[in-house]
């Protein structure tokens, strides 16, 4: 079987779509029919050749994206039947060939063998695309497929930076979120949803940003930093005492 993909094959250049071999399925492996794909900034980087000096892409030509979700169309052997033939999934994008010391404790990211989709192996931006059941997430029952995307890119990264965050800040501490963007947006809901005793204040230079962010969730203190001194507004709200957490994105 053959399908077409959206080859990287020269930095810079516009992508090429080609026809290319669709793998055959091994144990526990799924064919996935790809439904949506996101472009990640970091697609862009790669597509520039900024990561060569990392090494990145491992391959040339790759398929790029790592934010993928799609349907279940074919499955090897010793799949469970929670994964059968026509099953909406997220692919988890962060894969690795078997488990290691890091990956059990969840650092997946740090595996030592690792086959990230779009820059070690490839990607999303194809017709089909073959991974291993365990990195696969059930999104039955959910409407709005091509919006579940960048939950393994953007939703995570934001997800692990907040989680941390929580350890300690208090009730009625201020964490300030600096940059309302595509990460922002998602950190801003995490910050409400998993830390919801403190008091959010988002910062970014863009009007449209803020505006956004404080439409889809409740942001207490916005600071637009084009037009006002973030810092200055900070110590007027904690008299002097600074915040317990600040989340970076820019
Ligand atoms: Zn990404």
């Amino acid at each position: 079987m053959k399908h077409r993909a959206c080859l990287l094959k020269e930095f810079s250049k516009p992508l090429v779509i080609e026809e290319v071999q669709t793998p055959t399925l091994k144990p526990y492996e799924v064919l996935i029919k790809v439904l949506a794909a996101g472009v990640c900034h970091s697609d862009l980087h790669l597509w520039l050749g900024d990561f060569i000096p990392q090494g990145l892409p491992k391959k040339l030509p790759i398929v790029l994206s790592h934010e993928v979700v799609g349907e279940v169309v074919d499955v090897g052997e010793g799949v469970p039947s929670s994964f059968r033939r026509g099953v909406k999934v997220l692919v988890y994008p962060w894969q690795y060939v078997e488990e290691d010391q890091l990956t059990i404790k969840g650092f997946t990211q740090l595996a030592r063998k690792r086959l990230r989709l779009g820059i070690d192996v490839d990607g999303g931006l194809q017709e089909y695309l073959i991974s291993n059941y365990k990195f696969l997430v059930s999104i039955e029952g959910i409407e709005d497929i091509p919006a579940l995307a960048p939950l393994g890119c953007a939703a995570l990264t934001t997800y692990r930076a907040v989680k941390k965050a929580r350890t300690f800040v208090e009730p009625d501490d201020y964490v300030v979120l600096i940059g309302l963007g595509g990460l922002g947006s998602y950190a801003a809901q995490w910050i409400k949803l998993l830390i919801p005793y403190s008091r959010l204040v988002g910062v970014d230079v863009r009007d449209e940003a803020i505006e956004f962010v404080s439409k889809i969730t409740n942001v207490d203190v916005v600071v637009n930093a084009s037009k006002e001194d973030p810092t200055k507004v900070l110590n007027e709200l904690t008299s002097g005492l600074g915040v317990k957490a600040v989340i970076d994105l820019v």
